[in-house]
């Protein structure tokens, strides 16, 4: 099967998070038939592993591809639309499996490298705690030197035939705040009674989104303080989200959030409740394989765009925590449309160029 056959299968039959089985098992037999060593991983996920004919077998390229699809209804009219109601490959993972595959089916016929080379199918980007996490918690490559760990997404705000590659710090760590503040609630009027809980969590909005910087975003999107004109409610809830780009900063700002809720209680006589629901770490590229990468593409006759932080996340940043790794984005073309919407589709042209980006990343890395 050829690389476009095997996305437009995938893009029929799209899996939520953690639920690909029907994916898994497609993966499974397509690899099987091309003769690549293959097996299951983290639930629903695929672990291909293709030796070289030559060298260190214990050193090691890890190739990587998400497969999850999203909640939503997809609205293109292309005849390989989704035929799973309200599951979309709105986020092109099935154009990222597709593009691994070709790679892996290449290189397999060839073996012309030194080494290792792993493929990951990898599911669950979509949804927390991330399929990075449960792949590297079964410890797949341990005895090995891994050299590079690289994955790529597609892109519509880059052109097809370009690739923006980012050296160093990429892309943002995501965690959920939620803030609970308690205290004596009652007669508005009567303020010596009550503990101002609306007040106190103002104060706290206030005192949390002071803590942004360049480096980092803390946002209060939701404020429930369900009293009245004069009722002051003995709860109020607010919720939000944090980004960073390093791990310090993001350790740092838990520090200050701590003792921002300390301070409050002192001030107010409340009890204030932190929640952080830890999200994806910063995805940080190697710089010296982001600068390979560079060279690789223009080498290929592919446009490099070289690009500035995103404030988006990624699981990609637990590979990132754990070996050198590199993750590029792909052009797919203004006319593509915006990923997670209904009308999201891919220009199918972006593939070649994908494929031997990744190919020729691989390559030089294992035969240097
Ligand atoms: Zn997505
Ligand atoms: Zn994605």
């Amino acid at each position: 099967m050829n690389s476009i056959d095997f996305r437009r299968h995938i893009h029929q039959y799209p899996e939520l998070s953690f639920g690909e089985h029907k994916t898994q098992e497609f993966i499974l037999e397509q690899l099987q038939a091309e003769g690549i060593e293959c097996r299951a991983i983290a639930g629903t996920g695929v672990l291909a592993k293709i030796e070289g004919r030559k060298g260190n077998l214990k050193r090691a390229v890890v190739l990587r591809a998400d497969i999850d699809a999203l909640p939503i209804k997809e609205l293109t009219e292309v005849e390989y639309c989704s035929r799973n109601e309200g599951v979309m490959h709105a986020c092109g993972h099935d154009m990222h499996a597709a593009m691994l595959y070709g790679v892996l089916c290449r290189l397999n016929r060839e073996r012309n490298f030194e080494g290792t080379l792993f493929g990951i199918f990898q599911p669950g980007e979509e949804l927390n705690p991330g399929g990075a996490s449960m792949i590297l918690a079964e410890r797949p490559f341990e005895g090995y030197d891994v050299a590079a760990v690289i994955g790529q997404h597609v892109d519509a705000r880059l052109d097809v035939g370009q690739v923006g590659i980012c050296p160093g710090v990429f892309m943002a760590s995501n965690d959920e705040l939620r803030f609970w503040i308690s205290g004596h609630g009652g007669h508005a009027a009567r303020r010596e009674d009550i503990n101002d809980t609306v007040t106190a969590m103002a104060d706290m909005v206030v005192r949390t989104t002071a803590l942004n910087t360049p480096n980092s975003v803390v946002s209060i999107g939701k404020v429930i303080a369900e009293g009245a004109t004069n009722v002051i409610p003995g709860e109020v809830y607010a919720e939000g989200t944090m980004r960073t780009f390093a791990s310090e900063e993001r350790e740092h700002i838990y520090t200050l959030l701590a003792a921002n809720a300390n301070a409050i209680e002192q001030k107010y006589g409340v009890k204030v409740k932190v929640d952080i629901s830890r999200g994806y770490p910063s995805v940080t590229n190697d710089v010296m394989l982001a600068y390979e990468a560079m060279i690789v593409a223009t080498d290929e006759n592919i446009t490099v765009r070289e690009m500035g932080r995103i404030p988006m996340a990624e699981d990609f940043g637990y590979y990132t925590e754990c070996y050198p790794s590199l993750f590029y984005r792909l052009g797919v073309g203004a006319a593509s449309g915006g990923s997670h919407t209904a009308t999201f589709l891919p220009d199918e042209a972006a593939m070649d160029y994908g494929e031997r980006m990744m190919l020729r990343m691989a390559l030089h890395i294992l035969n240097k």
